[in-house]
């Protein structure tokens, strides 16, 4: 069993990190369960996740519903859009997705359509994977999970967790104090009923996404700070290979400001979180595979045993989201961008005919001449919106009139820039990247960093034999009650409890033996130089602490005895 995947497979099955739902009941593809040590890593990587995109960048959170109105996907486009091409076997009746099977035959099959697939799949003689039997033209598979919200609401699970944030923009933008650029970010479940998923942690039907909105002002400079010298491999759409720092690729035209931006904030966290970043790029999406919403993506690809992966998408969605919500709301979404100075201007403005107004509108008619004449005309039919009630308004009910105004700003729609992470993506990831086999003992190791573990130490008396045990035990509590995620093994040799912890990756192991009753010492053992240092019981638990947090290193640590 030479291949990664298949031994990452078993130990996480076997030590209980996730495994496919639902097995007693013959599973259900593409969804998976995370068993204790799997939802401790997803929680820290999270947790790391918030530490470094939300609250260091002073940006805002948000937690919105699963389901949502079928309205919301149509306003943003995925109702009609989001779609793949599936094709089916004509002998076993399997379904696949076509592209996926072109993978490996053709550059790119993802820009294909229809014609393109099935041309390719007929040159290449792409025949069923399962019994080589005869595929059916392409067809269009539609996505989104489709559910009814009481008796007859059409809704769906949404498949991005962003339209939350675009349809509350004005409460974050009043949360703000009207200021841009300003970044909501939200983690949550991402539901999308792929065709026939068959890469475990990869590809699933409900997943897990962490996903930040920036609503930016393209007049407004957007500053680079600490990121500036980041190095960036890219990979554009014209197939151009490229190392270069975040400011050579905006300056080079490459890259804008924030999408340079955020691609050097990802190689940072990246790193923190164990992801071997030689083993990183950017893949610029050609110009057929862009979503329905998007200008230009970038896809942060990492290198695993399935090839290159897509883990994080950073897309310049520009002004789609906002402006298809303010045409399907009726609702204004924009921001206020003030002038320097303010500027005169030449404005339409409109004056209510109350005569027309009065008996056409009888009691509204007062709230509907206040609506009009706080508007700016633009030209066209007048619509507007009466709590909740959309009125037209004849054109005899007003006239219009142009004034010279000094106006101190302007209404404009921010643009968005979106970094969307694949969190199970991530933890797959990271557990292929930190996997290796000990080169005396061939014994497993997941070297995952210290503040990623789920489990950071594990607590052994040296022999299974009293006093050892009690006192393992008391200390098992101690730093148990020091918030430090450690269990007790006493089971086996010394050899065999070690190698347990650094098949789950369990940094530091605190052992309990005979110079422990004399001195209250322990030594604490380093997962991957498997060195070891004597300490103090009393300082311990801080010490685990430091250790944990990656506030101090173990070569650093003094042995204070
Ligand atoms: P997208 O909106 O398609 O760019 O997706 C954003 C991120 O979600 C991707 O970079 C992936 O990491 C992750 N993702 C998308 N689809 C799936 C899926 N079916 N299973 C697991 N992760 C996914």
């Amino acid at each position: 069993m030479n291949d990664i995947k298949l031994k990452i497979l078993e130990v996480t099955k076997r030590r209980g990190f996730y495994w496919k739902s639902y097995e007693i009941y013959g599973g259900l593809g593409g969804f998976y369960d995370y068993g204790p040590l799997g939802a401790s890593l997803k929680d820290n990587i999270l947790q790391l996740w918030k530490d470094y995109f939300v609250t260091k960048e002073g940006f805002l959170l948000l937690d919105s519903p699963n389901i949502g109105p079928e309205l919301l996907y149509i306003a943003s486009g995925h109702a009609e859009k989001f779609t793949d091409y599936m094709v089916k076997c004509k002998k076993c009746g399997h379904v696949f997705r076509a592209d996926e099977l072109l993978k490996g035959h053709v550059d790119n099959p993802e820009k294909l359509d229809a014609e393109g697939l099935w041309k390719n799949i007929k040159e290449k003689g792409i025949k069923c994977p399962d019994c080589g039997g005869e595929l059916t033209y392409p067809e269009k598979f539609h996505l989104m999970f489709s559910t009814r919200v009481g008796m007859d609401k059409n809704a769906f699970l949404r498949p991005e967790t962003a339209q939350g944030i675009f349809i509350n923009f004005p409460i974050f933008y009043r949360l703000n104090r009207e200021k841009l650029p300003l970044g909501v970010a939200q983690i949550g479940k991402g539901f999308r009923n792929e065709i026939s998923p068959r890469q475990g942690l990869l590809r699933l039907r409900e997943f897990n996404m962490a996903e930040i909105e920036v609503f930016i002002d393209p007049q407004e400079k957007f500053l680079l700070g600490d990121v500036r010298n980041i190095s960036l491999p890219l990979l554009t759409r014209e197939g151009k290979e490229y190392r270069i720092t975040v400011e050579q690729a905006v300056k080079m035209g490459i890259l804008s400001e924030p999408m340079a931006y955020f691609m050097g904030k990802i190689i940072i966290f990246l790193e923190k979180i164990g992801i071997d970043i030689k083993k990183v790029r950017f893949r610029q999406h050609s110009r057929e595979e862009l979503a329905h919403y998007s200008r230009d993506t970038w896809d942060c690809e990492v290198l695993l045993s399935y090839g290159w992966v897509e883990i994080i998408g950073i897309a310049d969605r520009g002004d789609y989201d906002l402006k298809r919500h303010m045409e399907y709301s009726g609702k204004d979404l924009r921001a206020f961008r003030r002038f320097k100075s303010p500027k005169k201007r030449k404005i339409k403005r409109l004056r209510a005919r109350m005569e027309i107004l009065g008996p056409l509108f009888k009691n509204d008619a007062r709230k509907i001449a206040e609506i009009l004449e706080n508007m700016e005309y633009e030209g066209g039919n007048i619509e507007i919106l009466l709590e909740d009630r959309k009125i037209k308004i004849p054109k005899n009910a007003y006239e219009v009139v142009e004034i010279e105004e000094s106006v101190g700003g302007e209404r404009f729609i921010p643009q968005v820039i979106e970094p969307s992470f694949g969190i199970d993506r991530i933890l797959y990831a990271i557990l292929e990247h930190s996997y290796y086999e000990r080169k005396d003992s061939g014994y497993k190791v997941l070297k995952l960093k210290p503040r990623v573990a789920p489990i950071k130490a594990g607590i052994f008396p040296l022999v299974s034999k009293e006093p050892l045990t009690t006192k393992a035990l008391e200390i098992l509590k101690i730093i148990r009650d020091s918030g430090v995620s450690c269990y007790y093994d006493d089971s086996g040799s010394i050899g065999r409890r070690y190698a347990r912890a650094d098949e789950i990756g369990v940094p530091f192991c605190v052992t309990v033996d005979y110079t422990t009753e004399k001195d209250n010492t322990v030594t604490i053992r380093e997962r991957d130089s498997t060195l070891q240092k004597r300490v103090r019981i009393s300082e311990l638990p801080e010490i685990l602490e430091l250790l944990s947090d990656e506030k101090i290193n173990f070569e650093s640590l003094d042995e204070n005895v």
